[in-house]
């Protein structure tokens, strides 16, 4: 029995047998063998070269004088595979530690890239998807017929990987993975929001679960917090069966609660809207009693069929306003880059500095404007909003507007019908269009606080990366600065102002919130019971008075502390199980 900690990112208890992710997708089902096994698995390891490299020849052969750099990149695989060092250290592994051909592989290779990676070189971490790509290929050969991937499993099971990428995540089968715990992660990285999305109990930034578990390993993988357990005894499989009935007892409890309204005890009617990832999630948002959809992340829906055009994306947002039965939908337009990556696109440095989101979208004009077109159209079936993320500059906002105009005339010109009165926010994610929000508040009808982001940006604390996790703080009295100078920038423009980010999930954040003049939130859905709840034991002079001491408060753990002791005073019932 071994006990792993991590950092908590989506609730719920699980336990199955482990499938450890070795090299994307592909799981290593046996990783050991016996001593006497050794002799003919090294030979299966050189046969299994064999193969692939009599494939790559026959495809190089075929490429000749056609497609150049495919068959030169072809050449690169096949000397790597051939290389005699990677055989040496292969063979060392099998026979000292009795690894199976796909497990020594795997190290050795792991190894490898590793390596490549400490020397920060470009030129050399372009190798390392190459070494990917060899590993890939010798695995699928060794594997053959018994290749397993998340696409196909056929029994439940808790995955371990050393990383999980949004789009990966969004294709795990819930009813097939019923838990997933990583090496890395943050808990506001979009794998972590796309568990919370699909209901999948999720434990991230455990540093080395993916080592320390075996595959068929039996594990518990607790997400309320953030445990791994290895190999569990039964006293602690009894112990994490009680908790998960507890806690779905008390969900239940909140869920039954779901229809009540977000209004503070003197009489503030706030609004509680879900953020959804796929568009499977809405009707269970509105059963959890959203006011609508402040947030669908649309970019799910191009990771998911890259080819999908102004066609798909006008059925998909039909649908879910269909579902939403009058209630107003707000979607953001493509957030891509970042942990977002379309397939084939180029390395970067700093992706989440780099072409990400509407950068990505001016980039990329053609899905831009087709999903613009689909969301025009698609508001004349219902309230709909359409929103821009992580603005900068003013030209970047005024350059997006435009587009929207462009597109808008070429409906026109078309007879296509379409809202011609569509609202137009933005998100407010980058500090820089924060200081300058009263030059955004006359070009746009709403704002919403994209905190995540806006975290990450203010702070310099990459929001995925778990070694940075204890800095990742929305309690800095500089992100609470930049929100309150954008509530007092809508109130003076009389435009709507949303938090959508995590943030606002956080039950002891609330009351600040609240008392700092927040009246609209957008929250992962399962959540909004409870915070409706809260928000219910709120009085708003009181809370407006809380905000004022935190304000003057000079880092974010004073200002934890004081919302904590606040809450506990003010809050019990809630307070006592929430936090
Ligand atoms: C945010 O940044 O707060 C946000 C809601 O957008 P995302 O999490 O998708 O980046
Ligand atoms: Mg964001």
């Amino acid at each position: 029995m071994e006990i792993k900690r991590g950092i908590a990112v989506s609730p719920g208890i699980a336990m199955a047998e482990a499938l450890v992710l070795d090299s994307e997708e592909i799981r290593i089902p046996q990783r050991f063998i016996s001593a006497k096994e050794v002799d003919s698995e090294i030979q299966r390891f050189e046969n299994a070269v064999e193969d692939s490299n009599r494939l790559l020849a026959e495809e190089i052969e075929r490429l000749e004088g056609e497609v150049d750099i495919h068959a030169r990149i072809l050449s690169v695989h096949r000397d790597l595979a051939a290389d005699p060092a990677l055989h040496a250290e292969v063979h060392q592994s099998i026979r000292d530690r009795c690894y199976t051909a796909e497990h020594a592989l795997s190290k050795v290779m792991n190894r490898y890239v590793r390596k490549l990676q400490e020397t920060r070189s470009p030129l050399l971490l372009e190798r390392v998807h190459d070494l990917q790509d060899v590993e890939k290929m010798l695995l699928s050969t060794l594997l053959g017929k018994r290749i397993e991937t998340l696409s196909n499993l056929d029994s439940q099971v808790a995955v371990i990987a050393h990383n999980l990428t949004p789009a990966q995540t969004a294709k795990l089968d819930p009813g097939k993975v019923v838990a997933f715990a990583t090496d890395v992660g943050g808990k506001t990285s979009h794998t972590a929001i796309m568990a919370r999305a699909l209901g999948i109990p999720a434990v991230v930034g455990i540093d080395d679960v993916s080592t320390a578990v075996v595959g068929g390993d039996p594990v518990i993988i607790d997400g309320y917090r953030g445990v791994v357990i290895i190999d569990p005894t039964k006293e602690q499989i009894e112990e994490h069966q009680g908790r998960a009935l507890e806690m779905s007892r008390i969900s239940q409890e909140f869920r039954s609660q779901s229809a009540l309204p977000a209004e503070t005890i003197d009489g503030h009617r706030l609004e509680v809207h879900a953020n959804i990832e796929l568009p499977s999630e809405v009707e269970s948002a509105v059963e959890w009693g959203a006011a609508g959809i402040g947030l669908f992340r649309s970019e799910f829906i191009h990771l998911q069929a890259p080819e999908s055009g102004e066609e798909i994306h006008y059925e998909h947002y039909k649908n879910v306003l269909g579902s939403l039965g009058g209630l107003p939908l707000t979607i953001r337009t493509l957030d891509l880059g970042g942990d977002k990556l379309p397939e084939g696109s180029p390395d970067e440095e700093n992706p989440f500095l780099g072409c990400r989101s509407i950068r990505w979208c001016l980039a990329n004009p053609e899905p831009f404007r087709a999903q613009i077109r689909a969301i025009l159209r698609v508001g004349v079936h219902g309230p709909v909003r359409l929103m821009l993320p992580m603005i900068t500059t003013i030209p970047e906002l005024d350059r997006s507007l435009q587009i929207i105009d462009e597109v808008s005339e070429e409906l026109r010109s078309e007879g296509i019908e379409f809202d011609e009165n569509i609202p137009v926010g933005v998100m407010v994610e980058v500090p820089s269009l924060a200081l300058v929000a009263s030059h955004v508040a006359h070009r746009v009808s709403f704002l919403s606080v994209g905190s995540n982001d806006l975290v990450q940006y203010t702070l310099a604390v990459d929001r995925g990366n778990e070694q940075v996790a204890d800095l990742y703080d929305p309690l800095h009295p500089a992100v609470l600065q930049l929100i309150s100078s954008l509530i007092r920038v809508g109130e003076e423009h009389d435009i709507r102002v949303c938090l959508c980010g995590e943030m606002a999930s956080e039950v002891i954040h609330l009351p600040l919130l609240v008392g700092l003049g927040l009246r609209e939130f957008s929250i992962t859905p399962q959540l909004i019971p409870e915070v409706k709840q809260v928000i219910r034991h709120l009085v708003d002079y009181e809370v407006r008075d809380l905000a004022s001491r935190c304000m003057q408060l000079s880092d974010g753990e004073s200002i934890s502390r004081e919302l904590r002791l606040w809450s506990l005073e003010n809050l019990p019932e809630v307070a006592s199980r929430l936090i």
